[in-house]
């Protein structure tokens, strides 16, 4: 595909999203998948091959259960730079709310060498290995652009759904609610991406909603 549809899709003067060009990761292989409340909330799967990330929109995201079939919408590719972007795209631009990344890792292509080759047959076994979801995995297509992304059976399986037990970024650890407040998004609307009760989290200090900045009164010290 490319990248034309990428660019022709977006104002790069507008979105703070990275621009149209090709390149290769250091490691030559890398996955990410973004969670993204726009329109709707959706993960944004991501393969690299040739230059470009491959990108299916999940609904309902990955899931580590064999039994789970999860619905892919094979949607436009997207440079290699965009695994690093977490932030908030502007209201009335394409995609317009709140990204996240919520995985991110290395992937290996199994039953192919060439990665574009099978997805133009409509069947990829790959196998990922991220700080989330880890293991064997295929994307296989059922008609257009609709693709079913499912977990293969091993000892990464698990019947829990990681979606609601991992929620948050894996560079920053903050929630779509935290992004969209550090980077001038839509709260209300990205906490609706959010699980209702929150698994807990070490390592981050985040001021409560309710609570004041402190100030600190020079006039006080000493008197
Ligand atoms: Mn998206």
């Amino acid at each position: 595909m490319g990248l034309a549809e990428y660019k022709k899709k977006r104002r790069f003067n507008k979105t703070p999203e990275p621009g149209p060009e090709k390149q290769t990761s250091e490691m030559g292989n890398i996955f990410v998948v973004q969670k993204h409340r726009a329109t709707a909330l959706h993960y944004d799967f991501r393969l690299e091959a040739d230059g470009v990330l491959l990108s299916w929109a999940v609904p309902r995201g990955p899931s580590m259960d064999p039994t789970v079939k999860r619905m892919a919408v094979h949607v436009e590719d997207h440079p290699v730079a965009y695994a690093n972007f977490e932030g908030v795209i502007p209201e009335g631009e394409y995609g317009g709310g709140t990204v996240m990344v919520w995985d991110f890792g290395i992937y290996g292509p199994e039953n192919t060498t060439s990665v574009s080759k099978a997805i133009a047959k409509g069947e990829l076994k790959f196998a990922l290995l991220g700080q989330k979801l880890k293991g064997s995995f295929v994307l296989v297509r059922t008609r257009d652009r609709q693709w079913l992304l499912i977990k293969h059976r091993d000892k990464y399986a698990l019947d829990e759904d990681i979606a609601e037990t991992q929620p948050f970024s894996v560079l920053t650890k903050r929630t779509l609610a935290e992004i969209a407040e550090d980077e001038g998004g839509n709260v209300r609307k990205a906490a609706t991406g959010d699980p209702k009760t929150l698994p807990r989290r070490r390592g981050v200090k985040r001021r409560k909603k309710s609570a004041k900045k402190k100030v600190w009164h020079s006039k006080k010290r000493g008197s």
